[in-house]
């Protein structure tokens, strides 16, 4: 393993580079500027993140949003790298402080809004800088924000050329997921990148399932249902409008699915409120505008759902592109009715300025194109972005995956091949079809075909029908077709049979059934159980640090637990996603859980990553005994009602305290009436919910300081879900 690797897996836990990371590391760290085109999840934040800790001296990230700095820097924190940020969100004296950390070199990552950055003390503070430890790095996130073209632009960026000039040796990185070529451009320019590494990657996100359904009357229930089987897993729901999102968010509720809504209406302190319940996994849906999304880097959005209809394909592709930055499966589906198109063609012709009209009506147009598509929904998003998709079937959308049936075309294969026989079998099939359709074209006129009793017998299907009947006779060899390049087709002697009805001819169409997507991999289903139980523990380990729980783990991460079950340090160490700081950090609690859970169950432990696959196999009857899980809180919840304590609870089930009260906050959460006053007596409970009061509510960490070893942080989070029920 060589230096930039072995940082790799020391500060972040991975073993191997996604596909160009390494090139792009390599050429910041040799000091060039760079321009990293890529999609949402392609893993650009590394790409800066790693090369600040190879270069002596701090780098400067230069972001657009609050939101997202404070997410990148608990991230780089919980892998104990030194990050901190400074915006407009903080006290003076936090403020002095974070500077003279930069200052005296115990920082290695700087995040600063764009308007602060240009500010006179901040140039001061970046000379001071510069001067004591050296700037390494000056990385330019979000960079179509230089860019009037681009969907977000910052005037403030328009200025950042200016530290290219003043600290000359410290490269420049620009990142951006937007790919077109204009704000490309616009990028070079406005930022004077010098003899820049270019890099556009693929924008094709092979792990996102896409798909279109046709909005109707039943479009609701189905909404429902795709809801429900994710049951686990977080989603969005996109409407267009503030009212929808209220009147959707309230219909979820009533049925039992509990989500929030998110829009412009909202005050901004209840959006952060929602944003955070759906960033903490409290609550897995969001009903939103497109108000919601920018800056959000929830890794683990299982499905983007689209209930009406985006205005253009760019935005579509930006929104949907929110699920699965992970890499895991996720589904983008899209609800299409003809009645949105009306109503968005009536707000385009709203507007006054024509240019504008013409820009929304193109728009609408692709988009349009998608929703009705009946070719790979891949091929068309990438070709609209200039790409084009090398594969005929790209084996993720609804399109190729659709199942095919068996359908009898004799009577349309008849009139094909008489019209093959009528035009005297010196025609290509492009020509036989315009003559069963009854085009009225000069060649036609001129051969007089349309004389003949088969011009225009076939008007009631279209030319890709057709055409597609041709290729399935051609392949079915039921008719012959000339190898000389012209392409003229001729009749066979199957072709005469089919002719005088002593042949059936059969193809295969799509079926009008759609299945059922599967939108996760599986796990076979003991380790889906630990997975569950292990997802349980991220959650109270997260809430404990007050960080969302994608922060201690991502999924892949507790996935590949679940089913390796590691027990040594070694093991640990070896999981995807474990670098040292988490290993020393979660090693215990994780191993733990692993071993009571494996050994209440009959588990083995300690797996090689190569015998994954065999071990389960090999034992089918144990993974039919184990069948569908039944929810673990609800079990929980029976043997509590049954007067049990917790201690006997998690000694019966095998399972730590912890998770069983982390079972009874999230029965508590969704709204089930249990009393808990035999865990927490009605006085602490006062107490602890006047602190939690005092704080303001949502961090457990304060409130556990404020209280002192006299309480728990089970006995908070107990009587916090209280409270929160009864908002
Ligand atoms: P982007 O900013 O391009 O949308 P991120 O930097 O947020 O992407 O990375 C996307 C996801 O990929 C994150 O969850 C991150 O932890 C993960 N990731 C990044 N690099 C690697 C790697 N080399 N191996 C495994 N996962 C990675
Ligand atoms: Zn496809």
């Amino acid at each position: 393993m060589d230096k930039i690797e072995q940082a790799l897996k020391h500060y972040f836990g991975h073993d191997t580079f996604l596909p160009s990371q390494r090139e792009i590391v390599e050429q910041v760290v040799s000091r060039r500027d760079a321009l990293i085109l890529m999609p949402t999840g392609g893993g650009k934040s590394l790409t800066y993140q790693l090369p600040a800790l190879l270069l002596p001296g701090l780098t400067i990230v230069v972001s657009p949003l609050i939101a997202l700095m404070q997410d990148q820097v608990d991230r780089l924190k919980v892998n104990g790298i030194p990050a901190s940020f400074i915006n407009t969100s903080l006290s003076n004296t936090e403020r002095i402080r974070r500077e003279s950390e930069a200052l005296n070199g115990s920082l290695k990552l700087l995040y600063v809004a764009p308007e602060r950055v240009m500010a006179d003390n901040f140039l001061a503070l970046l000379d001071r800088i510069e001067k004591n430890i050296g700037i390494s790095l000056l990385a330019v996130d979000e960079a179509h924000c230089v860019s009037e073209w681009g969907h977000d632009f910052r005037p403030e960026y328009r200025q950042l050329w200016q530290l290219r000039e003043r600290y000359t040796h410290a490269p420049t990185l620009a990142l951006t997921a937007t790919a077109t070529e204009r704000v490309r451009d616009d990028i070079l320019t406005q930022l004077r990148l010098r003899d820049p590494y270019i890099h556009i990657a693929s924008f094709n996100r092979p792990n996102l399932y896409y798909e279109v359904r046709q909005k109707n009357q039943h479009t609701y229930a189905e909404l429902v249902q795709l809801l429900r089987e994710q049951a686990e897993a977080s989603s969005i729901v996109y409407c267009t409008t503030r009212k929808g999102v209220d009147e959707l968010c309230e219909c979820l509720c009533r049925d039992g699915i509990r989500a929030l809504p998110y829009h412009a209406g909202l005050t901004s302190e209840q959006r952060t409120e929602h944003q955070t319940h759906f960033i903490r996994d409290e609550v897995l849906v969001l009903v939103a505008t497109v108000a919601f999304g920018m800056g959000i880097s929830k890794p683990d959005i299982r499905s983007v759902i689209h209930y009406d209809l985006p205005k253009s394909l760019e935005g579509y592709y930006q929104e949907s592109g929110r699920a699965g930055r992970d890499g895991l499966p996720a589904q983008c589906i899209l609800f299409f009715g003809h009645g949105d198109r009306v109503k968005v063609e009536y707000l385009i012709g709203q507007k006054q300025d024509v240019n504008e009209q013409y820009i929304a009506l193109e728009q609408l147009r692709h988009m349009l194109a998608y929703g009705d598509s009946q070719t790979c929904r891949r091929r068309r998003l990438l070709s609209y972005f200039g790409e084009t998709l090398n594969v005929e079937n790209c084996g993720n959308c609804d399109i190729c995956l659709r199942p095919m049936a068996l359908e009898d075309r004799t009577i349309d294969a008849q009139k094909f091949l008489s019209c093959v026989s009528r035009t005297q079998q010196r025609f290509g099939m492009r020509y036989i079809v315009d003559v069963l359709r009854g085009a009225n074209t000069q060649r036609i006129r001129d051969m007089s075909h349309n004389q003949l009793s088969t011009y225009g017998i076939g008007k009631d299907r279209s030319i890709d029908e057709w055409q597609y009947l041709g290729r399935a006779l051609l392949q079915q060899e039921l008719l012959d077709e000339s190898t000389d390049g012209y392409h003229i087709l001729r009749l066979n002697a199957l072709s005469q049979e089919v002719l005088r009805r002593q042949r059936a001819v059969f193809i295969s169409v799509p079926a009008v059934t759609t299945v059922a997507h599967q939108s996760k991999t599986l796990l076979d289903p003991a380790s889906q159980r630990l997975f569950q139980h292990l997802r349980s523990l991220r959650r109270v380990l997260a809430d404990e640090q007050g960080v969302p729980p994608y922060i201690v783990f991502s999924e892949a991460t507790l996935r590949t637990m679940a089913q390796l079950r590691p027990q040594t340090q070694a093991q640990f160490a070896c999981i995807p996603g474990v670098g040292d700081r988490k290993l020393e950090a979660y090693f215990t609690p994780f191993t733990d859980e692993i071993r009571l859970y494996c050994e209440a169950h009959n588990l083995s432990m300690g797996l090689e990553p190569s015998l994954v696959g065999r071990e389960q196999q090999k034992d089918p009857a144990l993974a039919s005994l184990l069948g569908p899980a039944p929810s673990s809180r609800i079990v929980t919840l029976g043997l509590y009602r049954e007067g049990r304590d917790i201690e006997d609870i998690a000694h019966e089930r095998s399972l730590n305290p912890r998770t069983i009260i982390g079972h009874l906050v999230e029965l508590i959460e969704s709204g089930e009436t249990i009393d808990i006053e035999r865990i927490v007596q009605p006085e602490r409970q006062k107490i602890i919910c006047n602190a939690l009061q005092a704080l303001g509510g949502n961090m457990l960490k304060p409130v556990k300081e404020l209280l002192g070893d006299e309480y728990s942080y089970e006995e908070i989070r107990l009587v916090r879900a209280l409270t929160r029920q009864g908002q």
